[in-house]
């Protein structure tokens, strides 16, 4: 466990500097909530013109305290911060909470750099500046202005917002969801969202991480060391407009959002994405209190067909369709209901179910090994009390001694229900007031089940590639101050890194067109190459299937009239004969360097699917070949692949090995590669492989 880090968030004695007499001042407010929560360590408040507050000595500099002191907070006005952190540095202090605001976030990055520079020059740390400070229930420590300690529990959540960390805060005790601790992270000059995860990962009072994340500074350090993680992790990521980071020069860039960057950074990192704040409270309520789901079979239990309906619908929704449960177990259900009760899933009890049945079948249910997890709803009636039925299936979870599978409830009722439901939560059984989100939570369960198993996944970057061909290419068109390569360029880097491209050959004269086509054999594909002439087709530079030799003169004169015609002073570096691919599936492989993750990888088909409905998946570079099946998987039109209308299933194993040989080829290439696409891929039936008929690499400005 990081030993400075421990310092930062579990000190043993803290200063604040900045303290202040006067209530209201956040200086004060600070030195009131370490008091008020009871914090066992030193409270060592700094102030140069106060002796005493709230009934603390106070001391003109830190260096005049006379005990040893692991962490300050620091309120003073940003332009004392610096002498305050050398001395703070003096001291031996391990690291700071910088409350303070006014640096990179009002536009003073350099002020920001000189705070993170000194810090580190004495081995201090930093939180923040401009954060609400840390709050730790397990240290009764609140070193921050947020009111008072949150509701206590084995969740810890860090926030980039510093309000909403204060709405969190109170939200605790009215959902009734418990945390150990919360972070506010504030700019995130030092301790990122990487140093929390993997800090969290060891603090024994933490089973569940929730972050509030609007940007990370450097998502490729966020993914490594969530990956590394082995509890729960679950993020709301605000702000999931597209963001304008990356420039669209090829189709790849204009596919390329934030918000899909995102999100598939999260999956690889195994980390579960929360839709709102809402859901991150729900998802936060299950995975602090429950194991994974490992298997597949959900069985839900209910009083009530209206509820079980609506958990049905949710299950499919939630990834974990229901499957009737086996005959025996069936056959063992129909003893504890009336005859027109229903033993299918759910498993309608019926209205006249009291405690005993909720206890019988919960017990028997919980324990029988066809069940990977139970969804235990209840709907208010007269006959029974909430808070019985709550203990009754408490009793009966607790009497079968299984911990590594997962039971959620929901109670459908008013206030008895809503007093049962927090027993059960305080008791550690998650309970949601709908039964939509009972069945939601299980299917969080079973995803993080999941995300847990790819993580286990290992990347072959062992690769036989022509480096020294990729890189003199490069060199060459940077050379001609170029960025853009041309699709033969672009070809020769694709063969040099073992992708299937269709033989290409460049002619500079109407001779020379002949001969390379006599040599290729027909038929033949003609086009237009210059760099100056990004989409070819549109400026008639592509024409396909040519026969024979009259047809290649023809079309060689007809290409280049065109291109003069579209743009007279295009450089033209002649056109290529190439080999004319059989008909096949269109699909697309392309790539852009994310301003936050580096190399990614997009995969989607071709034609109107990428047009106009934009199906297309996004991971960071580099992935596995089984990464690269789940994202043919993982798009809308995926069954197109497996052959439609009578079509023979495409060669996805082919096509999968080519996604990860392109994303090895993008994470090596990643210092020069701005964006690229292969567009079109055609893949043929299954055994017959791939072909790449178009490629085209821009070169990153430098
Ligand atoms: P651009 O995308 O610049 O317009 P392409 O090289 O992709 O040009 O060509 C346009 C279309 O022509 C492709 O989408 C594909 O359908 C077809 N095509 C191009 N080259 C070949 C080839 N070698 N074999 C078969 N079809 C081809
Ligand atoms: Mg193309």
């Amino acid at each position: 466990m990081d030993e400075v880090l421990t310092g930062l968030l579990r000190p043993k004695g803290i200063a604040i500097i900045g303290a202040s007499t006067k209530p209201g001042k956040i200086g004060h407010t600070v030195v009131k909530n370490l008091v008020e929560s009871g914090y066992e360590g030193g409270i060592y408040p700094v102030n140069p013109s106060a002796d005493v507050i709230l009934g603390l000595k106070a001391y003109k500099s830190v260096l005049d305290i006379p005990d040893h002191v692991d962490a300050a907070t620091i309120t003073v006005p940003a332009k004392y911060v610096l002498d305050v952190t050398k001395e703070c540095g003096e001291k031996g202090i391990k690291g700071l909470i910088v409350i303070t605001s006014g640096f990179a976030e009002v536009g003073d990055t350099e002020l920001e750099k000189e705070l993170v520079r000194v810090a580190h020059e004495y081995g201090m740390r930093i939180l923040g500046p401009n954060v609400v400070g840390t709050l730790s229930n397990s240290d009764k420590l609140n070193a921050s202005f947020a009111p008072f300690l949150p509701l206590n529990g084995s969740a810890s959540l860090v926030s980039q917002s510093g309000a909403l960390l204060i709405a969190i805060d109170a939200i605790t005790y009215t959902r009734h969801i418990g945390f150990d601790k919360l972070v506010s992270i504030g700019n995130m000059s030092d301790v990122n969202f990487g140093d929390m995860v993997s800090w969290l990962n060891e603090d024994e009072n933490t089973k569940c991480i929730s972050l509030y994340i609007e940007g990370l500074k450097d998502g490729r350090r966020f993914i490594e060391e969530s990956a590394k993680v082995s509890k729960p992790i679950v993020v709301l990521k605000a702000g999931v407009s597209e963001h304008g980071a990356v420039a669209a020069a090829s189709h790849t860039g204009s596919l390329a959002g934030a918000h899909k960057i995102y999100g598939a950074a999260f999956q690889q990192a195994g980390v579960i994405e929360a839709t709102d704040l809402s859901d991150l409270f729900d998802c936060t309520l299950a995975l602090s209190l429950e194991p994974p789901m490992k298997g597949e079979n959900v069985l839900i239990l209910t009083n009530g067909g209206g509820v079980g309906v609506l958990a049905t619908d949710s299950a499919e929704q939630a990834g974990v369709p229901l499957k009737f449960a086996p005959e025996s177990v069936q056959a063992e259900l129909k003893k504890h209901m009336p005859s027109f009760g229903s033993a299918k899933n759910p498993v309608d009890l019926t209205g006249m179910a009291g405690n005993d049945w909720y206890h019988d079948t919960t017990k028997f249910s919980f324990s029988n090994d066809w069940v990977d997890g139970l969804v235990v709803l209840y709907c208010e009636t007269a006959m029974t009390d909430p808070m019985e039925i709550a203990q009754s299936i408490h009793k009966a979870v607790t009497e079968t001694g299984i911990t590594d599978k997962p039971v959620t409830v929901s109670f459908v009722g008013g206030e008895r229900s809503d007093k049962a439901m927090q027993w059960l939560v305080e008791n550690g059984i998650p309970a949601y007031n709908a039964p939509d989100l009972a069945v939601k939570a299980m299917g969080t369960l079973h995803e993080y089940a999941k995300l847990e198993m790819m993580k286990a996944d290992v990347i072959d970057n062992n690769h036989d590639v022509d480096e020294k061909t990729a890189h003199e290419i490069i060199a060459k068109v940077r050379a001609d101050k170029r960025t853009g390569l041309t699709e033969i360029e672009s070809k020769k880097i694709f063969s040099a890194y073992g992708l299937p491209t269709v033989r290409t050959e460049i002619a500079k004269s109407e001779e020379e067109a002949v001969k390379l086509a006599e040599e290729i054999s027909y038929p033949l594909v003609l086009k237009i190459v210059s760099p100056d002439i990004l989409h070819k087709s549109d400026v008639g530079g592509v024409k396909v299937n040519i026969k024979d030799e009259a047809g290649v003169r023809e079309t060689y004169h007809a290409i280049l009239k065109n291109a003069r015609e579209y743009k007279p002073d295009a450089d033209i570096h002649g056109i290529v004969i190439q080999e004319m691919a059989p008909w096949g599936t269109e699909t697309i492989i392309g790539s852009v360097n994310d301003s936050t993750f580096g190399a990614t990888v997009m995969f989607g088909l071709g034609g109107i699917f990428v047009e106009v409905l934009k199906d297309v998946t996004f991971r960071v570079a580099p992935i596995s070949e089984k990464e690269a099946s789940l994202m043919l998987d993982g798009i809308r039109g995926a069954r197109i692949l497996d052959g439609t209308r009578g079509e023979a299933p495409r060669d996805k194993k082919a096509l999968a090995s080519v996604l990860a040989k392109y994303a090895f080829m993008v994470t090596d290439l990643a210092d020069e590669i701005s964006e690229s696409d292969a567009n079109p891929v055609l893949v043929y039936e299954e055994g017959k492989g791939v072909k790449i008929v178009d490629a085209r690499i821009i070169l990153k400005e430098n």
